[in-house]
């Protein structure tokens, strides 16, 4: 289902389609892959989607390939530090209006709880975009396509001239996407999934990781990684682990330590999705530490 199969060089600006170029920023990382890719569309007027990180030379890279034409759009797809902070300086230099779903979500970050990417609560956009809106500028139009989950606030672009999807953190062809509580939400996450597969992009481009074309196949497999996640994690609480520090060792086995961290923000997500469902309940502790038991379903 995942490909690694990536060529880029930093501080370059590649060209992708007639009217695709991208530039990949130098914040590598186990979340990040090999870094941030800022994509710029069209020719001329054209619109930079997810600046990016506040990487001197990534914006540089930016604004030296855009010297000649004026960037009047900058589109972001959610408020994640390695995504929204470069649209300050870019549109200090640029002038550019700024557009997304809306600032990062008022979720209760605690001190200390947050292993991705962390938030950028910076960013307020010029402009509030909703599910079905359209921004259109000189020779491309995007359609704006809702998809909270990986955080409340994340929205996917639509490039109607090529049928291409810029998916953002939603979906990645190189990995699975970090839904880490109380901002990241796994049941809003399969629903923004289910909306996908419902719709005919030709190919996604993410903001991490190599293009996709095999759209129908890469939702399918996400939503049913996601599903199986779910039951390994049900089916391990049933049989009486109750702590998501037990939990992690036995559902990601070969999973390096270093990133059990991060899988236990997943985990986490799962659970509270189990408990949106009446599957489980919490009986004691709190957040990350909470104990959790099977609720008996139909008296069996
Ligand atoms: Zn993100």
């Amino acid at each position: 289902m995942f490909s690694q199969d990536y060529s880029f060089q930093y501080a370059t600006v590649e060209i992708l389609t007639p009217m695709v170029r991208r530039v990949v920023a130098r914040n590598p990382s186990p979340f990040t892959f090999y870094g941030t890719g800022t994509f710029i569309i069209g020719h001329g007027d054209v619109a930079i989607i997810d600046p990016g990180p506040e990487i001197a030379e990534h914006i540089e890279t930016l604004l030296h390939a855009l010297r000649n034409e004026t960037v009047t759009h900058l589109l972001v797809t959610h408020t994640h530090l390695d995504h929204s902070p470069a649209c300050r300086t870019v549109k200090a230099a640029t002038g550019a209006t700024t557009f997304g779903y809306g600032p990062h979500g008022s979720g209760r970050y605690q001190r200390g709880e947050t292993v991705e990417e962390g938030a950028d609560w910076e960013f307020i956009p010029d402009v509030a975009i909703r599910h079905g809106d359209i921004i259109d500028g000189k020779g491309w139009t995007f359609e704006c396509v809702f998809t909270p989950g990986h955080t409340s606030n994340h929205i996917c672009f639509h490039l109607c001239e090529e049928g291409a999807l810029f998916t953002g953190d939603h979906v990645m062809g190189w990995s699975s996407t970090i839904v880490s509580p109380p901002d990241g939400d796994m049941g809003l996450y399969l629903n923004s999934l289910h909306g996908l597969r419902y719709r005919d992009d030709a190919s996604y481009w993410p903001t991490h990781g190599p293009q996709v074309t095999d759209t129908r196949r890469l939702i399918n497999g996400l939503i049913g990684h996601r599903l199986r996640r779910r039951e390994q994690v049900l089916c391990a609480v049933r049989d009486g682990t109750r702590r998501i520090q037990d939990l992690v060792p036995k559902i990601y086995i070969e999973l390096p330590t270093a990133m059990h961290p991060a899988a236990a923000r997943s985990v986490y997500s799962t659970l509270i999705w189990l408990a949106q469902e009446e599957r489980i309940e919490v009986i004691g502790g709190s957040g990350i530490d909470a104990e959790f038991v099977p609720i008996n379903q139909g008296g069996g």
